[in-house]
């Protein structure tokens, strides 16, 4: 069957909380923070202290702060953050290219020998990622967080969210843990591998779970935002759904085959009434019929030539090999 809303359940093991041991030993390890930020000015000092205070057992430790393209006083205070505290790297990108590819960016400029992924809202409890670590070091490579309560988040996007993994594991073949974002830690090894995936379209969670190794969920509560807006709108979830349908599955034109098929196959039975009709000399009862059979086979066409636009767009794109984000600017080692 492919349609099992709670797959990732079977699938991949999924552990509470409070169930995961604590982290025994602190050094010996680096770790590597990346965190996404545009337009946090209200949070972000705020979140970077608490970050910084939730995991102050880490004896080694970087935090890559990556400003993508904010209008606000994002990339100053990144800056200051960084004069402070030097164990921080600040990236600039040179525009709003999206949360995926602010964490790209981040991804690609840290060497921890495991790698968080956190928002700069804080919805994510940066204490999780000490849980993460101790499974980690159990020997998982990719640990990532599945929220257990939406708790803040309005009734639109919870029941959005909602249709979005089900259509998507349908859609990709299961294999996309649901209720997760990209909040995780994974082994360097995975983010290697995550550099050599060119992909200029990039669903990072879906690219993460098709590495595969060994992947295991942590149940957690989910917080609401304290400071600032969401800066998801509905826009940008909309391209992130698209990315995560169209960059990783040919399930939508199989289905417009299927669905072609289908039509020809009412189209073949209609051409045979109406023949029959002639030879037997009953005149063929007009026009709403055929109005409606040809807009509903032209549809039918309309829809499919969409879907193969939208492959085609993306390897249109992909093609150009453009790079994925252009970086401005980045703090210096040791300032
Ligand atoms: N973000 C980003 N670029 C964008 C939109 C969001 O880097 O174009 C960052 C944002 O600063 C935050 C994270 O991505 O750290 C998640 O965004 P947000 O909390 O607004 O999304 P939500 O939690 O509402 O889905
Ligand atoms: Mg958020």
């Amino acid at each position: 069957m492919i349609f099992k809303s709670d797959l990732d359940q079977g699938k991949y093991q999924i552990i509470s909380e409070e169930l995961v041991p604590e982290l025994d030993k602190y050094d010996g390890f680096k770790l590597s923070l990346v965190i996404p930020c545009f337009n946090e000015e209200e949070t972000l000092l705020h979140s970077f202290n608490k970050i910084v205070n939730d995991l102050h057992l880490i004896k080694d430790i970087e935090l890559i702060l990556v400003d993508d393209g904010s209008s606000d006083s994002t990339w100053k205070i990144i800056l200051d953050i960084k004069s402070k505290d030097n164990r921080v790297k600040g990236i600039k990108l040179s525009r709003n290219f999206g949360h995926q590819y602010a964490v790209t960016a981040g991804l690609l400029s840290c060497n921890g020998d495991c790698i968080a992924i956190i928002d700069a809202d804080l919805q994510d409890p940066p204490k999780v990622i000490l849980k993460m670590i101790s499974l980690w070091k159990k020997g998982h490579y990719v640990i990532f967080g599945k929220r257990k309560k939406r708790r803040g988040e309005s009734f639109f996007k919870i029941i959005t969210a909602n249709i979005f993994y089900k259509f998507l594991n349908f859609l990709s073949g299961d294999f996309i843990p649901r209720d997760t974002g990209d909040f995780r830690l994974i082994d360097k090894e995975i983010n290697d591998i995550l550099k050599q995936m060119p992909e200029y379209d990039r669903f990072l969670r879906g690219m993460i779970a098709w590495i595969g190794f060994s992947q295991v969920g942590i149940e957690y509560n989910r917080d609401k935002r304290e400071y600032g807006e969401t800066k998801y709108t509905f826009k940008k979830m909309i391209s992130l759904a698209a990315s995560a349908i169209f960059s990783f599955s040919l399930k939508p034109l199989r289905l417009a085959i299927v669905l072609g098929s289908l039509s020809a196959g009412i189209a073949i039975s209609i051409v045979l009434y109406a023949i029959t009709m002639k030879i037997f000399g009953t005149p063929i009862p007009g026009w709403t019929t055929l109005t409606v059979l040809i807009s509903f086979f032209s549809g039918v066409q309309l829809v499919s030539i969409g879907l193969l636009g939208e492959y085609v767009g993306r390897a249109f794109i992909q093609g150009k090999y453009r790079p994925q984000f252009i970086i401005e600017e980045t703090t210096k080692e040791n300032e």
